[in-house]
């Protein structure tokens, strides 16, 4: 079973479903007992789709998302 790290390093991966299935599986076991991640997941999953359909609306600048969920990637070691 991932940590909390592990799988919030994931998340992106996850949210854009480029992870086997086996990964997905052992994300979506931590998340049901871990509501810290959970809360996290549900989030960016938010955020994502807040994003995308205001980038079809409004034509945001190249590259706008891309930063802005950067900025709320876990800092990498
Ligand atoms: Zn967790």
């Amino acid at each position: 079973m991932p940590n909390c790290q592990e799988t919030l390093k994931e998340l992106e991966l996850f949210l854009d479903s480029e992870l086997p299935n086996v990964r997905i599986e052992e994300i979506m076991a931590h998340l049901t007992g871990c509501t810290d991640c959970q809360g996290a997941f549900e989030f960016h999953a938010e955020l994502r789709t807040i994003v995308r359909v205001k980038a079809k609306r409004d034509h945001l600048p190249e590259g706008f998302s891309d930063r802005l969920l950067a900025c709320f990637e876990p800092q990498s070691e």
